[in-house]
């Protein structure tokens, strides 16, 4: 891994087929401006402050920095069409520009207006590529060995891929490396099998119970059930569920199909050698089918050796952290990928499969990582975890040295540091405030800040009772709104006697200054509320 290209700035770690404009052209060209717009208010918003006219880069630059990359299927023609356009060195038309922006209004739009779900993401981009860089420091674990293939592969690899659920990307060390997916897998053959059979068909012979044993251990929960579909005997028994009238090779191409379509026709093949070596090598995997056929668990007419070669080939796909990461926003997004639009799984689909890998995703470190990280993911023993951060984004992080549970090292160090940093935990509730961590997304900020005003409002009526429940439920007594102002401001300025004794005998700051400079005794004062005055000067701060 190159260490360097971590820190250096996003736009020099393009694709390599997408190397973006080249300065020293751009600088020998004449200036190719756009004089006109067909949609004014869309095209000042591309402007720069003190530009009046738009360089011909500016529309593809905005979008590279919004984390729009060239081969992104919603925007691969603009790019294109830019990119012809540029050795042309020809001055762009304003119906050009008509036309670049009608073939995709909304994404165009959304980039100019900064509304995409991550809104600084250079900056976003910047402080993910530290972390990647911290991460890389650890250097335990062991790599999987159990089959040549595996174990062959160099423990130093490292990458990572995110994808936002508004198809923001960015990639980093050995993103475009394949490894081999083996348990992720489990994800899509659960979300395949239920889609076809129905949830309640499917956990009437898959549990939904964390095992607290190893990944492949022999045993069944008290419906003598695989105690869920994340664990090996889960996805032997989802695999038998899916299209189990067909051919093995139609069973197999609706596997890989699907993960085509979660990756928007992304990097996604099959290795036959791990396939071969993974039958050879599976002797538990052979006991636990058999001890599944012995309790009953599989459907009627399960063939033994075709569910488990079924399986094994679904452990063999190999995929790249760049597609994997596309995968993963698709679920974060609901099932909706969010490069083609298309709707791969079922919202249904997609909760129970994010409710199982949030229990039991990551083999018997899942409650830890529930507690720690709070978020759902599914690793593999080729040391890749896909990370879903719900409706904000997915990522997949591979480093292959593993822990005694079979989980990536690194990938899991990565996660813990991209916590403390981010709100993504589940249940990082009220964040924001000055210290605390990082909403990118500027949601959770929005929501602290609608709480501000909720409890400005309540000190302005003098409600006490609203006031003491907002405090009690998070929000900061000292938040102050657009102007400054906080609770204790509005509780003086209306004559809120009660409201202001509480609010200061609750550690609200009596020096606290608006944007005018006004403290909440001015502003008594000035009002003529001569009592709560008083107040001010009995409570000692
Ligand atoms: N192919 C491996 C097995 O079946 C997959 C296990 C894993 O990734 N944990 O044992």
């Amino acid at each position: 891994m190159n260490k360097a290209s971590i820190v250096a700035s996003r736009r020099s770690q393009r694709p390599e087929s997408d190397p973006g404009p080249d300065p020293a052209s751009q600088a020998s060209q004449p200036s190719r401006k756009l004089t006109e717009s067909p949609d004014h208010g869309l095209y000042k918003l591309f402007l720069e402050a003190g530009q009046t006219e738009l360089p011909v880069q500016g529309l593809t630059e905005r979008l590279r920095a919004a984390g729009i990359l060239s081969d992104d299927p919603r925007a691969r023609e603009i790019f294109d069409r830019m990119g012809q356009d540029k050795n042309a060195r020809s001055i762009a038309t304003s119906s050009e520009f008509n036309e670049l922006f009608a073939l995709n209004p909304s994404l165009i739009r959304r980039v100019a207006e900064d509304s995409l779900v991550i809104p600084d993401w250079d900056e976003f981009c910047r402080s993910i590529a530290l972390i990647f860089q911290e991460a890389a420091n650890v250097v335990d674990g062991k790599v999987a060995a159990y089959i040549p293939e595996l174990a062959s592969v160099p423990a130093e690899k490292f990458g990572l891929g995110i994808c936002s659920v508004d198809g923001q990307r960015v990639h980093y060390g050995d993103a475009k490396d394949p490894f081999s997916i083996q348990s992720i897998s489990k994800t899509v053959s659960y979300c395949l099998a239920s889609e076809e059979v129905g949830p309640q068909a499917l956990h009437a012979h898959i549990g939904r119970e964390p095992s607290g044993h190893s990944f492949n251990a022999i045993t069944l929960d008290p419906k003598r059930r695989p105690h869920n579909p994340m664990i090996n005997a889960g996805a032997i028994v989802s695999c038998s569920l899916i299209k189990s009238e067909k051919s093995a090779s139609e069973r197999f191409a609706h596997v890989l199909e699907t993960w085509k379509r979660l990756t928007a026709d992304g990097d996604v093949s099959f290795n036959n050698t791990v396939f071969l070596s993974e039958r050879d090598s599976a002797d538990r995997n052979f006991a636990l089918a058999y001890f599944l056929r012995e309790n009953a668990a599989f459907p009627k007419n399960t063939g033994i050796s075709a569910t488990l070669d079924f399986y094994f080939q679904c452990c063999s796909v190999e995929m790249t952290c760049e597609s994997m990461a596309i995968a993963a926003a698709t679920l974060a997004n609901g099932g909706v990928n969010p490069l083609t639009n298309e709707r791969v799984f079922s919202i249904e689909t997609v909760k129970n499969c994010l409710s199982l890998m949030h229990s039991c995703g990551m083999y018997d470190f899942s409650g830890e990582f529930a507690f720690l990280i709070g978020v759902p993911a599914k690793s593999g023993v080729g040391g890749g975890i896909m990370v879903v951060v719900p409706e904000v984004l997915g990522f997949c992080v591979w480093s292959p040295p593993l822990d005694e549970h079979g989980n990536s090292v690194r990938g899991i160090e990565f996660c813990k540091l991209l916590m403390s940093k981010y709100s993504f935990h589940n249940f990082d509730i009220v964040t924001g405030a000055e210290g605390e961590k990082v909403d990118p997304t500027r949601r959770k900020v929005s929501v602290r800040n609608a709480r501000v005003v909720d409890l400005c409002w309540a000190a302005a009526k003098g409600d006490t009772k609203e006031i003491q429940r907002l405090i009690a439920s998070g929000v900061d007594i000292n938040g102050a709104d657009y102007d400054g102002r906080t609770a204790l401001h509005l509780a003086a300025s209306e004559g809120q006697a009660a409201s202001v004794q509480y609010i200061l005998q609750n550690g609200g700051k009596r020096d606290a200054k608006d944007r005018w400079g006004n403290t909440p005794f001015d502003d008594a004062q000035r009002s003529g509320h001569l009592a709560v005055a008083e107040i001010f000067e009995h409570i000692q701060g």
